[in-house]
């Protein structure tokens, strides 16, 4: 019989030491972050691709690549293969004429964060765990929540008080223990790495665990799939923590050596805000690893990580495909946001938005000519974050109706 998934093992990305992936692991022993290995000649041996066509359009699709042995340990709500949108008009305003937006804010509770909560909750059922739990400012957290439910698994989710207001209900709704605490992301970290080891629950903080990686994985491997086999020569990705950019990373080297395709990377630029920019600051220096952001501040919340962990890969990623990073303000994001929504009637979410206004520093510094086919990622939909939107309608009585007040602008060309 066929693998179900032809992962193999685990592998340090620091030490390079190998773990079985039988046992539940976290980090490696060293303290470097652990990727799943796939045995690929296997994959290459058995998939090809016109067997992909035949799929549902989930990111299961890919399960050979994927670390879940059993399909009935699937915990799914219909997520990935996202579409790929044309802008027309940012592109021509911007002078990016190929750009092609991937909409990660159709996902189940509307950003990327799905994918690593589905096969990072499908994992953890597999391995048997008795419970997970998560530090988050919001968008990771109320994903977990959802996919925690559907799994019958109890999950702990501990955010900053500074956290956002919609995805805690999210994560109420789901039936999570939600924790406030007055500290940061990192603070929320240590209670969850207390609360686990007291209570035997798989502690899933990002990175920590090999699995929620694997998930994010399938942005690259479907914007592979959607290039037919081949890849943009810019990614534009809102930046935080940096999940999504080595998960696209990682999912495009699989491929490589697959032979589904060439030896062509695309260059990553990576977007950070002005108020939170510790992978900017490294670039800059020609640093491999990040220092400490002293009093992260930004309106795109998703970005405010002050110290990723995974800054040592994203450097290399950086600096194998030479990538960049640019920093935007948030006067920026709120700008651009309300532009695509007015020129496209596409609603992102501010991390997006600040995808959008780096890209339009990209152009203007040069870096991109406008020749370059680019791929930018929403992360999210912007009605998790609706409450940034000045509500501008105009009040009216009933009883003295203005006509003129109602006039419209002329149709747009
Ligand atoms: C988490 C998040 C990001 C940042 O993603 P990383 O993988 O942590 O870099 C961007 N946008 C949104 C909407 C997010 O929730
Ligand atoms: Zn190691």
């Amino acid at each position: 019989m066929q693998n179900y998934s032809h992962l193999s093992h685990l592998t340090c990305t620091r030490c390079h030491r190998t773990y079985p992936v039988t046992e539940v692991r976290e980090r490696c022993d060293c303290g470097g972050i652990l990727f799943a290995a796939y045995d690929l000649k296997a994959v290459q041996r058995t998939l090809g691709k016109p067997d992909l066509a035949a799929r549902p359009q989930t990111l299961w699709r890919y399960h050979e690549l994927l670390p879940i042995q059993k399909e009935s340990s699937i915990v799914s709500l219909h997520e990935g293969m996202t579409p790929l949108l044309q802008l027309p008009r940012v592109a021509s305003q911007f002078g990016v004429p190929n750009l092609l937006v991937k909409d990660e804010g159709r996902l189940p509770s509307g950003t990327f964060k799905a994918r690593g909560a589905s096969v990072g909750i499908s994992r953890a059922k597999e391995l048997g765990v008795s419970g997970v739990a998560i530090p988050t400012n919001g968008n990771a957290g109320a994903a977990w929540a959802l996919y925690a439910a559907r799994a019958g698994l109890p999950i702990l989710v501990v955010m900053p008080t500074t956290a956002p207001v919609t995805p805690r209900k999210e994560c109420v709704v789901s039936g999570a223990r939600v924790v406030t605490i007055n500290g940061t992301i990192g603070d929320a970290g240590r209670v969850v790495r207390e609360a686990a080891k007291r209570y035997g629950w798989y502690d899933v903080s990002t990175f920590n665990e090999p699995y929620r990686l694997e998930g994010k994985k399938t942005m690259g491997l479907e914007i592979a799939e959607q290039f037919g086999w081949s890849v943009p020569d810019v990614i534009v990705y809102p930046t935080g923590g940096g999940a999504g950019v080595v998960g696209i990373y990682k999912g495009l080297l699989e491929l490589q050596q697959m032979g589904w395709i060439g030896a062509k990377m695309p260059r990553f630029a990576l977007i950070q805000s002005e108020g939170c920019a510790p992978l900017a600051r490294a670039f800059a220096k020609g640093e491999r690893e990040t220092t400490r952001w002293e009093d992260p501040q930004t309106i795109a919340f998703g970005m405010r990580v002050p110290k990723p962990a995974a800054d040592y890969l994203l450097l290399d990623i950086l600096y194998r495909t030479n990538g960049t990073v640019t920093t935007v303000s948030d006067a920026e994001v709120q700008e651009v946001r309300r532009m695509v929504g007015e020129w496209e009637g596409f609603h992102v979410c501010p991390e997006g938005a600040a995808g959008f206004a780096g890209l339009r520093r990209l152009r203007k510094a040069g870096w991109l000519t406008g020749n370059e086919r680019v791929l930018l990622v929403n992360t999210g939909t912007g009605l998790k974050y609706i409450d940034q939107i000045a509500d501008d309608a105009r009040e009216m009585d009933l009883a003295d109706l203005d006509l003129e007040a109602l006039a419209l602008p002329a149709r747009r060309a």
